[in-house]
């Protein structure tokens, strides 16, 4: 349940106490959303001290933090508030201030991952220029200013052209796809004008999207989670099947490119590294995440640490666990809403009765405080002996869905 500041003492009291768990160290996490949530449930099996700063007094991690503060991860003066309550200073979303987490760091925070990564991957076109540097594979790139520079753009990378918004993206949020240079200008307005900042990607005709899930310590051990397929509907993360079913040849190629990539940032943490797939067997990286990731919820049921468990051994410096698969596979479908208000709650409850009548199936629900479409709002990962079978288990779940809305 959720202390309030006055009974407890949260600050940092790691020179002057003995430790008498598996650590004393107070982990601040800036966002209190599902993955901040998630980072709660890990730590207490740990008994390890979580608080986070999110602005919704009623946030996802809200109820099971050792600590809510209630205030904005993107306001200088409330991070800084924050950060003397907490003996390592983490993020569940990239989308803080880097600035303030630069000058805490030369006050002597312990911010992890650094604030340097956080300030290439939260604009997404610094985090291509980034990587391109680092030799990292990934779909040809280029700033747009005006629509000059986004035709120039189309001649030269063809149609259907990719647009983005460097900065504040999520959930597809920050694309738009223009099928011809006629669409141009309405994708760039789609996207708030080009005083947003965008740039454009080359299309990939992807075969399949993968993702890696890499950890890296304190002490700069690396350790990558097995590729995962992850299957997106209109820009949103639906499915994910773990392990990726590709060649042996595909799954060193991308962790490989995974692994290249957490290396050329700095700090400790999980990474989530979205990658494409191309049908000529090229890997390209998509982006990558400085936290926790919904291609990693599977972790939970399906391998022996999961993404959540890692995240704090590597922030607080302990050995990284196992991140090997425990079960022959497993499926996780996210339950995004389907529509406003009652309605949406009503079919997301109907999906949940029929998950908890399958073997091997867990259900995950976030608690969050408003329904909305296309908002994700928990997850069902079932982990089995075959991914045929799970994925069967999933089908009949979603099938019957579909019967009964007819
Ligand atoms: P996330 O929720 O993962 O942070 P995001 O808003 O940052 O999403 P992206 O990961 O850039 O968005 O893109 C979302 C999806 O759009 C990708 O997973 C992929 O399916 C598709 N996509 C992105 N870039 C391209 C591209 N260059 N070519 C083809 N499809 C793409
Ligand atoms: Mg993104
Ligand atoms: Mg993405």
């Amino acid at each position: 349940c959720q202390a309030s500041t006055d009974t407890h003492d949260t600050s940092f009291r790691k020179d002057d106490l003995p430790v008498h768990g598996v650590s004393e160290v107070i982990v601040g996490v800036l966002g209190g959303g599902q993955l901040g949530r998630m980072l709660c449930q890990a730590a207490s099996e740990m008994a390890i001290k979580v608080i986070v700063l999110d602005p919704l007094t009623n946030c996802p991690a809200s109820a099971i933090a050792y600590d809510h503060m209630v205030g904005s991860f993107d306001d200088s003066a409330t991070v800084q508030e924050f950060a003397k309550r907490c003996g390592v200073l983490t993020v569940e979303i990239e989308h803080v201030d880097a600035a303030t987490m630069e000058k805490l760091e030369q006050q002597g925070v312990d911010c992890q991952p650094k604030a340097s990564t956080i300030r290439i991957i939260q604009d997404k076109y610094l985090q291509k220029v980034h990587f391109s540097r680092h030799g990292i594979p990934l779909p040809d790139f280029m700033q747009i200013d005006d629509l000059e520079g986004a035709k120039r753009a189309g001649d030269l990378f063809g149609y259907p052209l990719m647009l983005k918004s460097k900065r504040l993206a999520y959930d597809g949020r920050g694309n738009a796809v223009a099928k011809s240079e006629g669409e141009l200008s309405s994708a760039v307005n789609a996207l708030g004008g080009f005083d947003r900042g965008l740039y454009v990607e080359k299309w990939t005709p992807f075969v399949k999207e993968l993702a890696v899930i890499v950890a890296r310590g304190r002490d700069n051990s690396i350790s990558c989670y097995p590729a995962v397929e992850t299957i997106h509907k209109e820009n949103i993360c639906d499915v994910v099947k773990a392990p990726a079913d590709i060649p042996w040849k595909i799954r060193k190629l991308a962790t490989d490119a995974a692994h290249k990539a957490v290396s050329s940032l700095e700090g400790a943490g999980v990474f989530a590294v979205e990658l494409f797939l191309t049908k000529d067997g090229q890997i390209l990286l998509n982006e990558v995440a400085p936290r926790p990731h919904n291609s990693g919820h599977h972790t939970i049921e399906s391998c022996y640490t999961s993404q959540f468990e890692q995240h704090l051994r590597a922030v607080l410096g302990l050995p990284l666990g196992d991140p090997s698969m425990k079960t022959p596979a497993a499926i996780m479908y996210n339950l995004l809403g389907e529509d406003e208000g009652e309605p949406g709650f009503h079919l997301a409850h109907q999906l949940i009765g029929r998950a908890l009548n399958i073997q091997g199936a867990s259900v995950h629900w976030y608690d969050k405080p408003e329904m909305r479409k296309q908002r994700k709002m928990g997850h069902i990962t079932i982990a089995g002996p075959s991914m045929g079978i799970v994925e069967a288990q999933l089908k009949s779940m979603l099938k019957e869905e579909g019967s009964e809305s007819q």
